[in-house]
């Protein structure tokens, strides 16, 4: 288990009530102190939680949930052309977060804005490269012990079956 609280971290200290968007026992939502766009905004773990797969299934499920909701609300707001659901984990310490405690930003786009996110993406790699790549994330979720079949599904949650040929 994290520590609940750790010393020194920002968003485990005392936040200011005004920048508050939603509280839970769980979770928290604070409009950005370093905003890429106005209306940009994190949702946080209470506890201290460092990055995404540190978070226990169902606090990551209502995260998400949250999130949900406080993504159409902040389209309420304001008009604007996209928005953007984004958090990084920093696994090596290479500077990918300036807090080191789990978030999830929602982060409001608009044409022209100052945002880069070039995924320089590759030319499709061919079906059987992607397959070598599939059966080694299949076995790596083996290995971590997703059941056959996947998890299953949370209540309320419509399922189908997807072909995988
Ligand atoms: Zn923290």
């Amino acid at each position: 288990m994290p520590e609940a609280r750790k010393p020194g971290c920002p968003f485990c200290g005392d936040i200011s009530p005004g920048v508050v968007v939603y509280d839970d026992p769980l979770v928290y939502a604070i409009v950005s102190q370093r905003p890429i766009n106005d209306y940009h905004v994190l949702v946080i773990p209470k506890h201290h939680y460092e990055q995404f797969i540190d978070l226990p299934d169902p606090l990551a499920a209502h995260l998400f949930v949250v999130a949900k909701h406080l993504s159409h609300a902040v389209r309420q707001v304001r008009p604007m052309d996209a928005i953007c659901h984004l958090s990084d984990d920093d696994i090596t310490g290479a500077g990918y977060n300036l807090v080191r405690h789990y978030k999830l930003h929602i982060i409001p786009r608009h044409v022209g804005d100052r945002v880069v996110i070039n995924w320089n993406r590759d030319p499709d790699p061919g079906e059987a490269a992607r397959s070598a790549l599939a059966a080694e994330i299949r076995s790596a979720l083996a290995k971590l012990g997703m059941p056959e079949g996947g998890l299953p599904a949370a209540g309320g949650a419509e399922q189908r079956t997807t072909s995988t040929k």
